[in-house]
């Protein structure tokens, strides 16, 4: 191959394809920066990934499975459905598995979201999903949250018109941490018209005080219009292997399995979501969000005490609504060397990560609040 540099190099032929206009409306998805190794102690808390490996059994699982990557993978992935079948109490043809919840959502959006079509979801929120909707063709409908950072709920209801195919639902939310009781999405689901999909979106779930989170398996079960979508990313940590599902009513599931991209999910990716459900990972993985709540406490009381003011927060992040410091404060932060992750002129966001980038970001946003 001729090079860039290569005076032989092929002369370029000019491009005359045409790309769909709605590209050019698309926001650019701003991953979490990497962590720059300069030597000096630096911490990523940019991206709410899991700050520990995956579960040494689930990893060797994974390892084992690469023997088996010159054969495609299931791609009915029906050994993970069936398991995930039995951890949610439906059918497994009622699982829908993809490379990542994100995926899931695209699918979603593929499956129920014509041309012109209107997707409403909270604003701030997940930045995928300007990206997903808009990139199928569909309207994307941004509600504003509340003053508290929360999903208004009621305007998201007075948002809903004769073209809503589909509503997400974030909770608990990402960036800003606020989750969704049950009875907060019953009174939504009573003025939702039963044609419209709504997309409960459970990355974080599993960080979420226990005693307080949403039940969201029995408004599934109460409503034919909801969707959960799950992934194995965030406190599974298999962000790296991509693996996310959703639970679905049998029509609209099957209509995921016909949109979704075949072979998708691969056979690591599929052999570690499996592993992360035996007993003794689950286990391991519970001691893991306990740990992680356990931070969020400390870190929260910590920069309460430096008199902060923050919205509660069930993810494993919290949120600094520093407006148009955003940038200003993650700067700040990155030169003491912590990644943050801020959202334009809103706030800032940080991963409770492991113990030492938690410290770390506390000495940071008292230092802050200090200036
Ligand atoms: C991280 C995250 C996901 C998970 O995405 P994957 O594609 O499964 O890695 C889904 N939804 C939200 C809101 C998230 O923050």
């Amino acid at each position: 191959m001729p090079s860039q540099s290569d005076p032989d190099r092929y002369p370029e032929p000019p491009e005359t394809v045409r790309l769909r206009p709605a590209l050019e409306k698309l926001p650019a998805y701003v991953p979490g920066r990497p962590a720059v190794d300069d030597g000096a102690r630096r911490f990523k808390a940019s991206s709410n990934e899991s700050p520990f490996p995956p579960v040494d059994a689930v990893r060797d699982a994974a390892i084992d499975a690469l023997a088996g990557s010159n054969r495609y993978p299931d791609m009915a992935a029906l050994e993970l459905r069936e398991a995930l079948g039995t951890k949610h109490g439906v059918d497994p043809s009622q699982i829908a598995v993809s490379t990542g919840s994100v995926a899931v959502s695209g699918d979603l959006v593929r499956a129920v979201v014509g041309e012109g079509d209107e997707v409403v979801y909270a604003w701030r929120s997940f930045e995928a999903y300007p990206i997903l909707v808009g990139s199928h063709g569909g309207v994307p409908v941004q509600v504003p949250l509340t003053d508290t950072f929360e999903h208004d709920l009621e305007a998201m209801a007075a948002a809903i018109t004769e073209r809503t195919r589909l509503i997400l639902l974030c909770t608990p939310n990402n960036p800003t941490g606020p989750s969704l009781s049950t009875e907060q999405i019953e009174e939504f689901l009573a003025r939702v018209p039963e044609d419209v999909v709504v997309a409960i979106d459970e990355a974080y779930r599993e960080f979420h005080d226990p005693a307080t989170v949403a039940g969201t398996a029995g408004i599934f079960r109460r409503h034919g219009n909801v969707v959960l979508l799950r992934t194995f990313s965030k406190l599974q940590g298999l962000a790296g292997l991509r693996i996310g599902y959703a639970v679905a009513h049998p029509r609209l599931a099957r209509a995921l399995s016909q949109v979704t991209v075949p072979f998708g999910s691969s056979l690591p990716a599929q052999v570690a979501a499996l592993s992360s459900l035996r007993g003794e990972v689950q286990e391991e993985l519970d001691q893991r969000a306990e740990w992680i709540r356990q931070e969020r406490s400390r870190v929260f009381a910590a920069l309460r005490g430096q008199s902060w003011e923050l919205p509660v927060s069930q993810g494993n992040f919290v949120f600094f609504p520093v407006g148009e410091d955003s940038a200003a404060f993650t700067a700040f932060a990155d030169e003491r060397g912590l990644v943050l992750r801020a959202y334009g002129s809103d706030g800032v966001r940080a991963t409770i990560a492991e113990q030492e980038a938690n410290d770390l970001l506390l000495e940071i946003a008292g230092e802050w609040r200090g200036r």
